[in-house]
């Protein structure tokens, strides 16, 4: 009944709408944005205009006027400018957290990257030949000396490792695997499903708390490849539970022929025991135990940049290395240089707590990161008019990326309350700030762990802070 009555109005208001063209007119031409941004911005509010009209929200020219409308221009225009790509300050606390980049690099890696990114570089040319090189040849010494490997390769992330390592060694054959270890990773990486796409066929064995040698010996057949060990990174059973080594795997897959592969997940070169963390088994242990072949990632407790990293007997990373896939998953120059650089700060191994930021992160003592977190405490306190209430705890960390799932690191945090608005409108503010902060909820606060936030971006977390919570009335 309305919409008869209104019919005739919205029609002279659809009419009111300015043009595309009139529009852009009344846009000083002072402005840095491209002009294909410009007049999307001004055609998504247009239109947004004439929805609003049609579903009768609107209703007076008054909204049409050049006052109403370039405001709620300028306001769109800046969100297409924003780029999607964003810094964001991680107060999670978790340090290898795989929804906001994994590891950070350090100076000398990031060097390397810039390097590469603006200069012409030697990826696949050989100086001392002057003819054609390879680009594999650039980290792979380092990756043995430090690995204790005879032959290394590095792919896109661990994800392609284990594609191509079993495309290459156990297509149209059989591979066995512990049921306790056929886990799921970050949703999309399921062993089983990696394992149905590279074509091989996979063996179940044991029950899900317990698989023991027998189990794997009794599958073997003349159609076996492989035999699998996956660690579990992500999850932990406690319990009634066994597993059997890799040195017993090893033992029963030379006995009969058959291939040993681990592939470790998050892949530590050192004892994060050395830190007051649990044990992870280090790379260089796995290879020691006589796997065939290892494969880790280059971003998780390596705190490298995304790759994934094939280590073991040298026929195999032969085989591996030939296997046309490979071509697909090959790691870029931006990879390489980084690698390079992280490796080199391996070789000097008392000092990686300090070079390496994944592992200074996890390495951090509480009386550091308390230090932090009073330095950004006072700073707030200073502030008048916060709508919340500001104050310091003790919280644990995360180390993340699947790695030592139980694991909690000794924290401090800084806690906010908020005591004129809700903590879900402090999150979104947090969250929508020029520097986007990612804080944990806990209770009745939100929660911001400074050990994954450095000294460098205490101000900038100060200051977000204070544009989110700042009364502005
Ligand atoms: C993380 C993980 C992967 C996948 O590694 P990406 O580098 O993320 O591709 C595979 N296997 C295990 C056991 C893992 O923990």
């Amino acid at each position: 009944m309305k919409k008869t009555k209104d019919a005739g109005a919205d029609h002279q208001l659809l009419k009111a709408i300015p043009k595309v063209d009139e529009f852009l007119g009344w846009i000083s031409d002072e402005s840095e944005a491209p002009l294909r941004l410009v007049k999307k911005a001004v055609r998504e509010l247009l239109d947004d205009v004439r929805q609003a009209i049609l579903g009768g929200q609107e209703q007076s020219t008054e909204f049409l006027g050049k006052h109403f409308l370039l405001p709620r221009f300028h306001k769109r225009l800046a969100e297409l400018m924003k780029p999607h790509f964003r810094t964001v300050i991680n107060g999670t606390g978790v340090v290898v957290h795989t929804n906001m980049g994994r590891s950070l690099l350090p100076d000398s890696a990031m060097a390397g990257l810039v390097a590469a990114g603006c200069r012409y570089s030697n990826l696949e040319f050989d100086l001392t030949t002057g003819k054609r090189g390879s680009r594999y040849s650039l980290v792979e010494d380092l990756l043995c000396e430090l690995t204790g490997a005879e032959a290394g390769l590095v792919v896109n992330n661990n994800a392609a490792a284990v594609l191509l390592a079993l495309d290459t060694l156990a297509q149209g054959r059989e591979a066995i695997v512990s049921r306790g270890q056929l886990v799921e990773i970050g949703g999309s990486f399921r062993i089983p499903d990696v394992m149905k796409k590279s074509g091989a066929r996979l063996v179940e064995v044991g029950a899900t708390n317990r698989t023991h040698l027998r189990d794997y010996e009794q599958a073997i057949t003349e159609e076996t490849a492989l035999l699998l060990k996956v660690h579990t990174s992500n999850y932990k059973m406690i319990g009634f539970t066994s597993e059997v080594p890799l040195e017993e795997l090893v033992a029963l897959g030379r006995e009969k022929g058959v291939v040993v592969m681990e592939d470790l997940g998050s892949g530590s070169f050192v004892d994060l025991s050395k830190f007051g963390l649990g044990k992870e088994p280090t790379v260089q242990e796995a290879v020691k135990s006589g796997a065939d072949v290892v494969t880790f990632s280059g971003d998780k407790l390596l705190g490298g940049p995304q790759a994934g990293l094939i280590v073991g007997r040298k026929d195999i990373i032969d085989r591996i290395k030939k296997n046309p896939l490979n071509r697909a998953l090959r790691i870029d120059k931006f990879t390489l240089a980084g690698l390079e650089a992280i490796f080199r700060l391996y070789l000097d191994e008392h000092n990686v707590a300090h070079t390496i930021p994944t592992l200074a992160m996890l390495s951090m003592d509480h009386a550091t990161i308390k230090k932090r977190v009073t330095r950004l405490v006072r700073r707030l306190k200073k502030e008048n008019g916060m709508r919340c209430e500001i104050f310091s705890i003790d919280t644990e960390s995360r180390v993340g990326g699947g790695a030592l799932p139980e694991q909690g690191l000794p924290s401090r945090a800084v806690a906010l309350r908020p005591t004129s608005m809700s903590l879900n409108q402090l999150e979104v503010r947090l969250r929508a700030g020029k520097i986007p902060v990612i804080g944990r909820l806990e209770d009745d606060k939100l929660i911001l762990d400074l050990r994954t936030v450095s000294d460098k971006e205490v101000p900038e977390l100060a200051a977000a802070i204070i544009a989110a919570i700042k009364d502005e009335s």
